[in-house]
């Protein structure tokens, strides 16, 4: 174990341990070795160039072509008490020079730099840095075979060249072999380690709905929002008209809610993010333009209103969620109305056959009936030995039964609709409903009318899926999605075929499901809630005051630990994760005084141990059971007891003392000059008679005079 990186990650960065492979990677960049550091978004890839700047003497320069983010580092630095800074084309030629400056007078750890002005710069000022570690954020860009190729990446091999001796570290989220091996070669890195992280994020839930009908997803939507209690999160909507009316119909429901697009105006969009990364909006309902360059670390949950193109973007999109490490849950809502509506762009697009098969890995992920983060980390090539317990099917694992005297009932009745109804027609006439458009169209007389009323609409519709899904029926979308029958349906009504169906999850395991949280992941919910507020206030207060986001102040695992922990001393402030040094001396006491005042607030209203002591005495327990239970000793029930009977409470208190050591009790107490001593007793009692048997003898004694 490094002591010196151990120190800094405590002392400055206020963590106890390191994540699994940073002390690898930052102990090998010590010994001036270059690295490939692949891991997921929020798995901690800042900390292993951000220590070795540390540790070295001189310049570390970080590469990163994300404006919004460089500053965030650089704010997030700056509150840890570190001295960085950024320089790219969003600054004015006098932060410019003032950069320089302090970068000249060696007086800047870290400085962070997009492509373009390091390419600039590089054979002027930037020659006479000590530099002594380059870190290549995004490292992906380079590669043409990536998704977000750029140019000027092409030109770090160069900066790398002139800098034979200097460490160089590529990190990124995002690279698949051929890319992984472009990637070192561009960059020319030498004799690089790779250092691939698990792409696993447990804090995360994974939950999918399929063909829930719009009005219900919004109502579904709506209570799912005001459950999580004033915390922000995304949802993400196929078209930017849907942003519209989503956020809308929020907005009526009195949530604190804005839309983002790619047709508002750059000024708003920037509004729009600012303001939900200053925790002031809530929620963002987006088209996918949202949320590149955004390092929010306490988005709670990511909600797709439709079904995304393909695994890779709804990974990376629900991976916006609980980059904190908090548990976040993120829901995804698909049709097959989503699903056609893509696969016709597909047949326009360019590389139709490709985005066509990604499109159907998607589908296949949605309909699945196997733990999903199995599928999920299988797509991303990472192998899962066991299912994840986190995700919709986990845990509520399908049960299958035949079903095909159920499906017989079904596709009769799409025949007998002449395949002319949609899903819920059928639906309907199957659990003989009333309503006039059945008797309009004469349905009522149809042979299987009514015939399944014991199923519910909800069931019903899920083994209409469930049919569809298995090829039985097809949804025609070009004729108002009414059902027609197919080859293997015809066979399953002829008898010809037996289908096996599952049974659907109960409304009501769906609600115990979102609310079960998974072992793996540490559970901060015995927080004192009113306190979390007050805190999240404070910490907004001084994030305005300050000019940064409240999450540089601090996250949100940190407020709930002071909010569960109650520290009040510096050495107890220290303790909490993600409190360095240099936040102890800026905000600590602040936070403390809020803690302390709601610890002495808090206090009247806690129950009096002796009455914890009576509860569990009147439900039967022996004082023995009763010690173990509020883990004190039996001294102590005994004393609590006693004073419960001298305050006149029904304790019977004569059964755990004999009359006769009453009597020897009390020859010893007058002996004593009746004080209320329980050591001199013990001792004229040749300390035979336990401690706790003189207290209930003398309480007794007293009580009867
Ligand atoms: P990435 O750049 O990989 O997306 P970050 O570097 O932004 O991820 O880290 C994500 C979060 O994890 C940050 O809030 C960071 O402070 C936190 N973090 C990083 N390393 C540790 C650690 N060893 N212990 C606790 N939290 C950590
Ligand atoms: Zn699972």
């Amino acid at each position: 174990m490094n002591k010196q990186t151990h120190t800094i990650l405590k002392n400055v960065f206020g963590y106890d341990n390191f994540r699994p492979l940073q002390e690898e990677i930052i102990d090998r960049t010590l010994e001036g070795k270059d690295s490939f550091v692949l891991m997921p978004t929020g798995g901690g890839k800042s900390m292993c160039f951000q220590i070795p700047a540390l540790c070295m003497e001189g310049i570390t320069i970080v590469v990163s072509p994300l404006i919004s983010l460089m500053k965030d580092q650089v704010q997030a630095l700056n509150a840890n008490g570190i001295k960085a800074d950024f320089f790219n084309s969003s600054i004015s030629p006098e932060e410019e020079n003032r950069v320089i400056e302090e970068a000249m007078k060696g007086e800047l750890k870290l400085l962070y730099l997009s492509p373009e002005k390091l390419i600039s710069v590089s054979n002027t000022w930037l020659k006479s840095l000590k530099i002594k570690l380059v870190a290549i954020d995004e490292a992906h860009c380079v590669s043409m075979w990536g998704h977000d190729f750029r140019p000027e990446y092409t030109q770090l091999k160069v900066f790398r060249n002139s800098l034979p001796e200097v460490p160089f570290m590529a990190l990124t989220a995002t690279a698949d072999k051929s890319a992984r091996k472009d990637i070192e070669d561009q960059l020319g890195l030498k004799n690089s380690k790779l250092f691939i992280s698990s792409f696993d994020r447990k804090n995360l839930s994974i939950e999918v709905k399929g063909m829930v009908p719009k009005k219900q997803k919004l109502q579904e939507i709506k209570r799912f929002i005001k459950s999580k209690k004033g915390e922000g999160g995304i949802i993400y909507c196929l078209s930017r008209k849907n942003t519209e009316e989503v956020s809308a119909y929020l907005e009526e429901e009195g949530l604190s809610v804005a839309h983002y697009h790619a047709g508002m105006n750059s000024e708003d969009r920037e509004g729009v993010q600012t303001s939900f990364i200053n925790d002031e909006t809530k929620i963002i309902v987006a088209t996918i333009a949202f949320g590149m360059g955004i390092d929010k670390p306490n988005v709670r949950w990511v909600i797709h209103y439709n079904l995304p193109k393909n695994l890779e973007g709804y990974y990376q999109e629900i991976g916006r969620a609980g980059r904190d490490g908090l548990p976040a849950d993120t829901i995804l809502y698909y049709n097959m109305r989503d699903f056609v509506l893509y696969s016709q762009f597909a047949d326009n697009g360019a590389n139709s056959g490709m985005q066509k098969e990604k499109l159907n890995r998607m589908l296949q992920f949605a309909e699945a009936k196997s733990c999903r983060r199995k599928i999920l980390l299988s797509y991303f090539g990472e192998h899962l030995t066991k299912d994840c317990g986190n995700c919709d099917v986990c845990s509520n694992p399908p049960t299958n039964f035949d079903g095909t005297v159920l499906a017989q009932k079904a596709l009769s009745t799409v025949v007998r609709l002449r395949e002319k109804e949609g899903l819920g027609m059928v639906v309907n006439v199957l659990r003989g409903s009333q309503n006039a458009e059945i008797h309009a169209k004469g349905y009522s007389k149809v042979k299987t009318y009514g015939i399944a009323k014991e199923t519910s609409f909800y069931d019903w519709r899920d083994y209409m899926v469930q049919l569809a899904n298995q090829g039985a029926i097809e949804i025609m979308y070009s004729e108002n999605s009414s059902l027609k029958m197919s080859k293997i349906g015809w066979e399953i009504v002829k008898g010809e075929r037996k289908i096996q169906l599952t049974k659907p999850v109960q409304l009501k395991d769906k609600e115990k499901l979102t609310k079960k949280k998974p072992a793996k992941v540490v559970s901060l919910n015995d927080v004192n809630s009113d306190l979390f507020e007050e805190l999240k206030k404070l910490r907004f207060s001084i994030s305005r005051e300050e000019n940064v986001p409240a999450y540089i102040v601090f996250g949100d695992k940190s407020l709930k630990e002071m909010a569960a922990d109650l520290p009040i001393t510096e050495n107890e402030f220290l303790a909490i994760s993600g409190v360095g040094m240099n936040k102890m001396q800026q905000f600590g006491e602040e936070f403390m005084e809020v803690i302390r005042k709601y610890k002495a607030k808090a206090k009247p209203k806690k129950i009096p141990t002796t009455i914890v002591t009576f509860d569990l005495y009147k439900e039967g327990l022996t004082p023995e059971q009763i010690a173990e239970k509020r883990g004190i000793q039996l001294m102590t029930v005994f004393s609590h007891l006693s004073q419960l009977f001298s305050e006149g409470k029904e304790v019977d208190l004569a059964q755990f003392v004999e009359a006769g050591i009453i009597e020897r009790v009390k020859g010893a107490f007058e002996k004593n000059e009746r004080k209320f001593e329980l050591k001199p007793i013990f001792d004229s009692l040749d300390e035979e008679v336990p401690y706790h048997e003189i207290r209930i003898a003398l309480t007794l004694i007293l009580k009867d005079e």
